[in-house]
């Protein structure tokens, strides 16, 4: 019998309408002693069932990733992993010869509040954001690797930077299931990446730009491009694959830039001299843009998110106008510069907002060519529209 939580009247309301969230002040009772990343179920004042989630102590109290009232069992979980499969089976990146890497669960959009799961062909990062989903990781790791039957050697764990300090001390980044060389190889579009998901950010290489890499590979023929906030170097790397005659990388980690090069050299032969037509540089994208006037057709600018939380928005706000009035002064005239922003709390309107308020600061003429999100991998469930994330525009600066 799972622990039970007593919502107070009518807070019911945005949870039968499928909305995962059960906010702290919403519950006008419960158990003693639940602990955080417990399994509770969810009721209404009349004693009506909700749904089932993970308890935790804090804004969000639970999340819920059942509004039936079944068994939460192992079965329950593998049906949510055969269906997200069947998901990436449908848009085209399950079993797919041309890229290997692509995210297999997107927290709540896939109904695993908490969670995200990253494919890089053979081994699956396991990234917990609340304690309940790590809890569940050796019930969720043998089910992973039975339903890519044989195709999927390691789950690797890497939840120590997502999970709240007090929890986080007592756990490391280790393999669940098996053991395969750090340095593995994917592929994107035909192009290769190294990616490392021991030592680098998030799960180690950023999918959700795949899509927007791949436009901009159209945009790059015979043109001078500035790749900035590079990480890995997935942008420069399309760039050049799309005939970029030189391409520039920027990011102030030099452990990025490190990457980005080993990433160009793994793309580049005799033939595509992708080597000497790349710079890098560890530098602050401010401070590489000051002095930079008309030498980019190109310019792509996806910086960390700079609001995690609702109440840093505002300076977020500013830092995203700063750094777009500097990229739409610099670019050349006849230029293409892709902007975004992976701010959950900036959402669409005020990016757009933003970049035209950066537009009007610069007085030249601009058009927007393309609005830009997160691919089909990264779905939104659509009573949960907090989980879109991922916005961008191309402009076309004359
Ligand atoms: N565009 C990348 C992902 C960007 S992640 C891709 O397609 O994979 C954001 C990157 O910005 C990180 O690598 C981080 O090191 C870098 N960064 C953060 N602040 C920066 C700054 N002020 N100047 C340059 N790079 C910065």
């Amino acid at each position: 019998m799972n622990k039970k939580v007593i919502l107070q009247n009518g807070k019911e309301q945005s949870l039968l309408r499928k909305h995962p969230w059960v906010f702290s002040g919403a519950i006008k009772s419960k158990d003693d002693a639940i602990q955080d990343g417990e399994i509770v179920d969810v009721f209404s004042v009349s004693n009506k069932y909700i749904g089932s989630g993970h308890y935790h102590n804090g804004s969000i109290s639970v999340r819920l990733f059942s509004f039936e009232n079944v068994e939460i069992n192992s079965l329950f979980w593998k049906q949510k992993l055969v269906s997200a499969f069947q998901l990436r089976s449908i848009v085209g990146l399950a079993n797919n010869k041309s890229t290997n890497a692509y995210r297999l669960i997107h927290g709540e959009g896939d109904g695993f509040p908490g969670l995200i799961i990253d494919i890089y062909n053979e081994v699956a990062i396991f990234q917990a954001h609340s304690i309940g989903m790590h809890l569940l990781k050796n019930t969720i790791a043998p089910l992973l690797i039975e339903l890519f039957e044989g195709k999927l050697k390691a789950v690797f764990d890497k939840s120590k930077e997502t999970l709240p300090a007090n929890y986080s001390n007592t756990i490391k980044n280790d393999y669940i299931v098996g053991n395969i060389p750090d340095n593995n190889i994917v592929i994107e579009n035909n192009c290769k990446f190294h990616v490392d998901w021991v030592g680098g950010q998030k799960t180690g290489f950023f999918v959700d730009q795949r899509e927007n890499r791949k436009l901009l590979q159209s945009y790059s023929q015979n043109k001078t491009v500035l790749n900035t906030f590079c990480y890995t170097g997935g942008f420069s790397v399309f760039a050049l694959q799309g005939g970029a005659k030189e391409v520039h990388s920027v990011d102030s980690s030099k452990k990025a830039i490190e990457l980005t090069e080993k990433n160009i050299l793994l793309n580049s032969t005799k033939e595509n001299n992708f080597s000497e037509k790349h710079t890098a540089f560890v530098q602050d994208t401010f401070d590489y843009l000051k002095d930079k006037s008309n030498l980019y057709d190109v310019i792509i600018l996806d910086p960390p998110a700079f609001a995690k939380h609702q109440n840093a928005k505002h300076n977020a706000i500013n830092g995203y106008k700063r750094l777009n009035v500097e990229a739409i002064s610099k670019i050349k005239s006849g230029g293409i510069l892709f902007t975004f922003s992976c701010s959950q709390v900036i959402d669409r309107k005020i990016f757009y907002g933003t970049v035209a308020s950066a537009a009007i600061e610069t007085g030249r003429n601009i058009r927007v060519l393309h609005h830009l999100s997160q691919p089909a991998d990264h779905p939104v469930n659509i009573y949960h529209p907090e989980g879109e994330y991922l916005k961008g525009l191309v402009l076309y600066v004359e």
